[in-house]
């Protein structure tokens, strides 16, 4: 039997890995990529559909909206059942997270003013659209249910924002606990499942609001739609603060005066981008062909090959683990934090020719998404990492961050 730090060990592994085959579903590349956390990879079908969707278009013209109309809500129906766990009506899948967590805030806020919990670390969107919004009490990194019970203890809370997976860390919350916290001290509950959107069950039932985005595990591409997702008992009573006719009662009567539809449609804003949305389909449904269960699986077997390795070979090199190491605990990317992290994660991208990110002021976080990452990309990786440092060629590479990390 192979040593854990022997590349036989990682091959055994993807020997009996039952989800191998997916990697066949995408479109390779020579480089190890290890960010399909930020920007998943492309999938073959994806490529196909949206081509004949185009094809579409130029066939069809103004009357492909008969169908294509239904696209936000259709969609959002499929994330619901594979997914979030959610119920037909209670998903579209529309616009970015920011504007989608914009809407939904300030509709909970419209309803019930008070004071918006978030944490301190949450990512920057998040905050700054709630710092928006009203006043912001901010927990510590990585809260749990009783820290987040603590900050509504005043009585003054009307909404709790937070996401399922850090974006940084990689931690997992307790969304259940965190949910009941929230609703004991009579707040609503916003999720951000943006990291954990197919590739962490999610059960949304009980939980009053989310949003999340199809670019990361979901593989729909660059700057593809977002989600959001309403309790339907919520749907009548909160208002969208942008009065679009997308949201309106028979749309094309085009009366004079807003009256927005019952249900969750009245949270679509304007024309919804037909050919960035005709990607989500092909890329949800290869998701949920694996399922989520599955996925999660291999998924938790990937972080923690990944820290094994960490431990034998990184820790003495001067890095720290920023996730957490247990697996019940966290979602499927692993930060390793160390003082020169900008210019290591650039050394591996220009000279490793390993593509994970930079996150300030010291993680370098490595994506696992288990739809296409192998064992032996993890361990290829972290070899070439700490060959890397051993030999300190990042000292070579510039100090100064660039636009994007
Ligand atoms: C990726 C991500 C976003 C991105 O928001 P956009 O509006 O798509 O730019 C927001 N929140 C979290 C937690 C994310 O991980």
């Amino acid at each position: 039997v192979a040593a854990v730090t022997e590349r036989a060990h990682a091959a055994g592994l993807d020997a009996a890995d039952p989800l191998a085959g997916f990697r066949d579903e995408f479109v390779l590349c020579e480089r190890i990529y290890m960010d399909g956390n930020s920007l998943g990879r492309l999938p073959r079908r994806v490529e196909e559909r949206v081509a004949a969707l185009v094809q579409e278009w130029g066939e069809r013209l103004v009357t492909g909206w008969h169908e294509w109309i239904e696209l936000p809500a259709r969609l959002g129906d499929l994330l619901a059942r594979e997914i979030v766990g959610a119920q037909p009506g209670e998903v579209l899948v529309c616009d970015s997270v920011t504007v989608n967590l914009y809407k939904l805030a300030a509709a909970a806020l419209d309803r019930r003013p008070g004071v918006i919990v978030t944490a301190v670390d949450e990512f920057p969107t998040d905050r700054y659209v709630l710092q928006g919004l009203g006043e912001v009490r901010l927990l510590d990194p990585d809260p749990a249910a009783d820290d987040v019970a603590a900050a509504c203890a005043p009585g003054d809370v009307a909404l709790v924002c937070l996401s399922h997976v850090n974006y940084r860390s990689g931690a997992l919350a307790d969304l259940a606990g965190i949910t009941e916290a929230a609703h004991d001290a009579g707040a609503l509950m916003l999720w951000d499942v943006c990291h954990s959107a197919g590739v962490v069950p999610i059960d949304l039932s009980g939980v009053d609001l989310a949003v999340g985005c199809t670019y990361k595990y979901l593989n729909a591409g660059p700057g593809a739609p977002a989600f959001l997702y309403m309790r339907e008992g919520l749907q009548l009573e909160l208002r969208s603060p942008i009065q679009g006719w997308f949201g309106q009662r028979e749309q094309f009567a085009m009366g004079p005066a807003y009256d927005p539809e019952p249900g969750i449609v009245r949270f679509l804003a304007g024309t919804p981008p037909i050919v960035a949305l005709a990607a989500v389909e092909p890329a949800v449904e290869l998701v949920a062909e694996a399922g989520v269960a599955a996925l999660r699986e291999k998924s938790v077997a990937l972080t923690a090959y990944a820290i094994e390795l960490h431990d034998a070979w990184l820790a003495p090199l001067g890095f720290e683990l920023g996730t957490p190491r247990d697996a019940a605990r966290r979602g499927s990317h692993v930060s390793l934090r160390h003082p020169e992290g900008w210019r290591i994660c650039r050394a591996l991208i220009e000279r490793a020719d390993v593509i994970p990110d930079f996150r300030a002021p010291d993680s370098v976080r490595f994506g696992l998404p288990p739809l296409y990452t192998r064992f032996v990309d993890v361990w290829d990786a972290f070899d070439r990492l700490r060959r890397l440092v051993e030999d300190e060629v990042y000292l070579e590479l510039d100090p100064a961050p660039g636009r994007v990390t």
